[in-house]
């Protein structure tokens, strides 16, 4: 039986615009093909086959018979197949033409819309591309093609009189012709005119003048692909309305991750949605450790103390009546909602997620046997001090954290960024193995274990986050930028 395509947008570049469909499509999906303009993260974790037909920063593309090829012949193999395109799949995205392929292939498809960069990354800018009593009308133009061949699809004279917003994607670099055109066909040089660079994602910029003097405003601000032009009056409303700038404390910043992929995603989705560039440098790996089970009714206290830990040890409970006796304790937070998430609820939650911090919350708690849960690498401070009050006490290493080498591209990604952030001691250790030298960036360390561990090294932690949790980490680096 055939499979099926997708064709999926995947908007402009915020990963919060990818729609709740194209989500649901990416994670079921057998085959993904995807293009270039991809947002950031989207495509992690994926169980898919992920085969990139798109540019390679302006070289070599796979042809389009070749993209063309292969979703058929996967599709005919059986499998579900997603084409993903940035922004919208049938604006400026050859979708349409996938699509009659697949027609007269009799493949089945289905298209899902997505968030085109001409109306978001506008948004971005603070300009809405119509606007009562403004722009009752709003055009999308190709910028691509030379206005000065013959055979230009383009009128410029029915765009220079177009009664609303023109907005031109892929027109860059064709700036001043594209003005030239319009102005010699009437349009008035002092329309405000707007370029949007890389909208709707960290690092987005935004050049605001008029028809006549955008093209040196932008190439003095060396305005580059992916960008969009708007020419018309609403153009003036990004100097009213621009917004990004407040809701979005970390727009601009390069932001370098180093946890274990499987977490980082969470704490890359919170950065980028403060406007962040994450980079991410998995410089840490989860490794499962096989264990058995002891009988944990036999112990009076169960800790444990990592959100690993609580994943891992939730993976190992197959039977929840298991955790029925103890009493529980999360070293903190960050491992007590880890713990929620398979219905247990921690009776002990020490504010700082550190050991110390346990021991001192256990003061008052009688124990005489005690099971602790956690990585196999983890210090001994919790350990040593129950024993010391007399319990027995035995350590499950349900995982370990290995150093994962990270390439050059992440290495110079961790070292060129605005701020590394720590989450583990192990994180510090691991990045530093990889090879990254941690010296021109701001370090943000998660609580004073991973401190220390920087200061053994040689580095200063620039920020320490006072909650010691990937939240709290984050607020800490967002007032740090503030400053
Ligand atoms: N299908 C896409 C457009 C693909 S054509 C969509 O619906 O958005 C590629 C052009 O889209 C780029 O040259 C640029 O003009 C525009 N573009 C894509 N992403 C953009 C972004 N984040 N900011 C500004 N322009 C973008």
């Amino acid at each position: 039986m055939s499979g099926r395509v997708y064709l999926v947008g995947a908007g402009p570049g915020d990963p919060g615009l990818l729609t709740v469909r194209a989500r649901e499509l990416l994670d079921q999906a057998d085959v993904v093909l995807t293009d270039r303009l991809v947002p950031p993260g989207v495509l992690d974790g994926l169980r898919a086959e992920v085969i990139d037909v798109g540019k390679v920063g302006g070289g070599e593309q796979v042809p389009q018979e070749e993209t063309n090829r292969l979703m058929v012949e996967h599709a005919q193999a059986g499998r579900t197949v997603v084409r993903l395109k940035g922004g919208d799949p049938f604006v400026f995205g050859r979708g349409g033409e996938e699509a009659q392929v697949l027609r007269r292939a009799g493949v089945p498809f289905e298209v899902v819309p997505g968030v085109t960069a001409g109306v978001a990354a506008a948004a971005y800018a603070g300009i809405p591309v119509t606007q009562r009593g403004v722009a009752p009308a709003v055009a999308f133009v190709t910028g691509h093609e030379d206005p000065g061949k013959p055979e230009s699809q383009l009128d410029w004279a029915a765009l220079a009189a177009f009664p609303g917003t023109l907005v031109f994607y892929m027109g860059v670099r064709a700036l001043p012709r594209i003005a030239a055109q319009l102005m010699a066909a009437g349009r008035r040089g002092s329309e405000p005119a707007a370029v949007v660079q890389r909208g709707t994602l960290g690092d987005q910029r935004v050049v605001v003048s008029t028809l006549e003097k955008l093209p040196n405003a932008a190439a003095r601000a060396g305005m580059r692909p992916p960008s969009i032009t708007v020419v018309g009056p609403v153009a003036r409303l990004a100097r009213e309305l621009a917004w990004v700038g407040e809701a979005r404390p970390l727009s601009g910043l390069t932001v370098a991750v180093t946890r274990a992929r499987a977490q980082a995603s969470a704490l890359a989705a919170r950065l980028r949605a403060l406007g962040a560039t994450v980079v991410e440098a998995p410089a840490i790996a989860i490794e499962p450790l096989a264990v058995s089970l002891p009988e944990i009714a036999a112990y009076d206290l169960l800790c444990v103390t990592s959100p690993n830990g609580a994943a891992r040890l939730l993976e190992e409970v197959r039977d929840a009546r298991a955790l029925a006796g103890p009493t529980i304790a999360a070293i903190g937070p960050g491992t007590a909602a880890a713990l929620r998430e398979g219905g247990i609820v921690a009776d002990i939650v020490p504010e700082r997620a550190i050991a110390e911090s346990l021991v001192e919350a256990l003061r008052d708690v009688p124990v005489t046997r005690a099971l602790i849960a956690r990585a196999q690498d983890a210090r001994d401070v919790l350990p040593d001090a129950l024993r010391a009050r007399g319990a027995e006490v035995d350590v499950l290493a349900l995982y370990r954290t290995v150093a994962a080498p990270l390439d050059d591209a992440a290495r110079a990604g961790v070292d060129g960024a605005d701020y590394v952030t720590f989450t583990s001691a192990s994180s510090v250790r691991n990045a530093l193995e990889a090879g990254a030298t941690l010296r021109g960036p701001r370090l943000v360390s998660i609580g004073p274990v991973t401190s220390a561990m920087l200061r053994e090294h040689g580095l200063e932690p620039h920020v320490e986050a006072s909650e010691h949790t990937p939240d709290g980490l984050v607020d800490a680096l967002v007032a740090d930028a503030a400053r």
